[in-house]
């Protein structure tokens, strides 16, 4: 339906709604249309009118739509308004209400009235993502730093998880502020990216660095560059942080997990207590591995290849080494179909052990524990990311540790130059995260944005010194 241009009055609505094929959704229909063409609020208006006049009272989703149009228009006194009625029809609103509600408010000058609707949602339920990034960003514009950082604080401490988006919003909004409470925490910012081995885009990147530079007294200069490879900065002359884990790291980091993925207590276990077992025996009794291969994500790497040639190609050049490798199969792979030919599978299996699970099984806690019990040389391939490990990750250092294990010891296949010239992310003898000494930072970012965590370490850096 095309929304009228002007309001209408109360039969000119009734003869619309008369002559629309199902008029019990009539309201509903008109208000899409018209978020969808951003007609006038008064329009929208006269049909509210025209509802409540008929009915007594307008359904909560006829209002949501209402309060939709309001906020994509920044109306902000109809907003207020829908929200006083929705108040005292409902008490209780649902997420998507209180969002719009927010969202709305916080970019106009009554934003102070979203956080007092933060306020209401927190009695209620934990405010999302959306809710608590307007009220952090009107808070920002506003050069209310401080009420932006408790806001960004109390938001973690929830487990609600940051956009690069606002994190980004920090740097931008800080520029040139004083305050040695508000340098702490844009430092907690970077630290964040740290533990959670984020790598910032090259915007992001921008922001950091004029951040930095606009410290005033700070001396702070900011310069892209590319670390040597013996791990040394070319512009500060700065040795980075060692890839390696100590003895003790690795011991600590180890023992951790796989005590979780023994005793099954953390998501890393969806496979059956039996089949784990099988699986330990086997791995027992053939240790050490040098590397341990995902299997099935591999075989997957170019999809218009055969899956076990995939494999195949990968188990060649992995073997090159004299390497001791183990594949994680599926037990389908064992079928001879069209994309697992027994030949190629029995060739494969001269060169590496095989363990071949259950079809439905993940393979993250197999991966975990061959390589971490094969001891600190063994290495892993997969295209995954191990992300999903929050109750064995729940402390902090176990996250540094875990993290920067995988960046150390996961082997990346390129799919670009794969299989032709087969190749590897080089193992790099510096660790690819953010890092300070206090007058120093590094921070390695990439050249394109990415909402999505990656396994692929960046190669550029930012270099930022302090000059005293
Ligand atoms: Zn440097």
């Amino acid at each position: 339906v095309q929304p009228p241009e002007k309001p209408l009055q109360a039969e000119e609505w009734n003869k619309l709604r008369e002559d629309f094929q199902l008029p019990e959704i009539f309201e509903e229909v008109m208000l899409n249309s018209m978020i969808r063409c951003n007609s006038p609020i008064d329009v929208a208006k006269s049909l509210l009118t025209h509802v409540a006049k008929r009915n007594g009272d307008i359904a909560y989703n006829v209002l949501v739509k209402y309060l939709t149009l309001c906020v994509q228009q920044g109306q902000v006194s109809e907003i207020l308004d829908v929200y006083d009625i929705m108040k005292v029809r409902f008490k209780i609103l649902e997420s998507g209400a209180y969002n719009l509600l927010v969202r709305g408010l916080s970019n106009s000058d009554q934003w102070r009235m979203a956080l007092t609707i933060l306020d209401e949602v927190k009695k209620i339920m934990i405010p999302s993502r959306t809710c608590y990034e307007s009220c952090i960003k009107a808070a920002s514009r506003h050069q209310e730093m401080k009420l932006a950082c408790e806001l960004y604080n109390e938001m973690l401490a929830k487990d609600v998880v940051p956009t690069l988006d606002v994190l980004q919003s920090f740097f931008d909004f800080s520029r040139g502020m004083k305050g040695a409470e508000l340098q702490k925490e844009l430092f907690g910012i970077l630290l964040y990216l740290r533990e959670n081995q984020i790598y910032p885009h090259k915007t992001f990147m921008r922001s950091i660095k004029l951040w930095f530079e606009s410290l005033p007294g700070g001396n702070w200069r900011g310069h892209l560059t590319n670390i040597k490879d013996s791990g040394q900065c070319p512009v500060c002359n700065h040795q980075l942080e060692d890839s390696k884990l100590t003895e003790e790291e690795y011991s600590n980091l180890s023992e951790r997990i796989i005590r979780d993925v023994i005793h099954g207590t953390d998501t890393f276990r969806k496979t059956s207590p039996k089949e784990f077992e099988a699986f330990q025996t086997f791995v027992e009794n053939r240790l050490p591995f040098d590397i341990v291969i995902d299997g099935l994500n591999v075989a997957h790497i170019k999809s218009r290849r055969m899956q076990c040639e995939n494999l195949f190609d990968a188990v060649n050049c992995l073997a090159k080494e004299n390497a001791r490798l183990l594949v994680l199969g599926r037990k389908h792979m064992l079928t001879n179909s069209a994309n697992w030919k027994r030949e190629i599978m029995k060739e494969m299996q001269n060169k590496a052990d095989f363990f071949f699970a259950e079809n439905i099984s993940e393979d993250d806690a197999f991966l975990l524990y061959a390589t971490l019990r094969s001891g600190k040389h063994c290495r892993f391939v997969t295209r995954d990311f191990l992300r999903d490990h929050k109750a064995c990750l729940s402390d902090s250092l176990t996250r540094h540790l875990f993290r920067k294990w995988q960046r150390g010891h996961q082997i990346v296949l390129k799919k670009k130059s794969f299989p032709s010239v087969f190749s590897q992310q080089p193992a790099f003898r510096y660790d690819c995260v953010v890092q300070t000494t206090g007058d120093t930072w590094h921070i390695p970012y990439k050249d394109v944005f990415e909402e999505k965590y990656s396994y692929q370490v960046p190669r550029k850096w930012l270099c930022i010194q302090q000059k005293l």
